[in-house]
């Protein structure tokens, strides 16, 4: 198989001890390209750095909805000379997570738009984090004209309705492990209905392994079973289901790349 992981934080402590053998296995199992996800600014740039050891590995800088108020606008904004580094296709995670950190909506709806001036500077993608906050993030993409710059609703948890409203608007639903967990009718009906080809997935490893890993510490090789359930919802095969989210995966963050770059990386 042939596919890429639209959201992990390999960069991560998690990692330390054995980052090399886990992009081992990643590129073994054909997760051809991986996008590190940051959350904050040290670690976006260690995102940046860890994305810059090996081709096929990319970065988005951003500071995680559940760091507002340790963070303010201002940091968002430093994130910019990261940009220059090459490897960073994206901006984020960003959005609302008022599912722990409830009483800082007003601050994580400035850092949001904050995200949303630096991509309009940089013409990047978008990463979008929104847990139990579906009104809200749509609130703020609707207000700030943001649909234009692309990206991506990172772990999907909404239904069919705001999938086809998504979708409407260009932007794409990434489908984490959580697809193969016997209680996610949901999310199985929102991938049959959505269009292939706006159909992204993601380990967000360490977290949210997939079935039978769960519980264990995340990997990009084991985004092989997500990938897997994809094509059994779809009626495809393994291999035609992860050839299109690696194509999808291009197409969102990789086309300007490659128009200034003449070529594609893989590990
Ligand atoms: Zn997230
Ligand atoms: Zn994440």
């Amino acid at each position: 198989m042939n596919t890429a992981d639209s959201h992990n934080h390999l960069h991560f402590r998690d990692y330390r001890g054995d980052r090399e053998g886990v992009l081992d296995r990643a590129c073994a199992a054909g997760v051809a390209r991986m996008l590190l996800v940051g959350i904050d600014g040290e670690d976006s740039r260690e995102a940046v750095e860890v994305a810059g050891t090996r081709t096929g590995l990319y970065a988005s800088i951003g500071i995680h909805p559940q760091n507002a108020g340790v963070f303010s606008p201002r940091d968002v904004f430093s994130l910019e000379g990261l940009a220059a580094r090459g490897k960073v296709v994206a901006v984020g995670e960003t959005g609302f997570d008022l599912y722990r950190t409830p009483q800082s909506e007003a601050l994580q709806k400035e850092l949001f738009e904050a995200h949303i001036s630096l991509a309009r500077k940089l013409s990047l993608p978008l990463v979008i984090h929104d847990r139990d906050a579906h009104a809200q993030t749509l609130e703020v993409l609707d207000r700030c004209d943001a649909w234009q710059l692309g990206g991506v609703f990172h772990c999907y948890s909404g239904d069919v309705r705001m999938a086809s409203r998504i979708l409407e608007k260009g932007f794409y639903l990434s489908v984490p492990g959580v697809v193969t967990y016997k209680k996610a009718e949901v999310l199985r009906e929102v991938v049959r209905l959505c269009p292939a080809p706006s159909l992204l997935a993601e380990t967000d490893a360490p977290f949210l392994s997939p079935a039978p890993y769960r519980g264990k510490r995340n990997e990009p090789a084991y985004m092989i079973r997500t990938v897997e359930e994809m094509a059994r919802i779809k009626g495809v095969s393994p291999e035609a289901m992860g050839e299109q989210v690696l194509e999808n995966f291009d197409r969102l963050f990789l086309s300007k790349k490659r128009e200034n770059e003449g070529k594609m990386e893989a590990c």
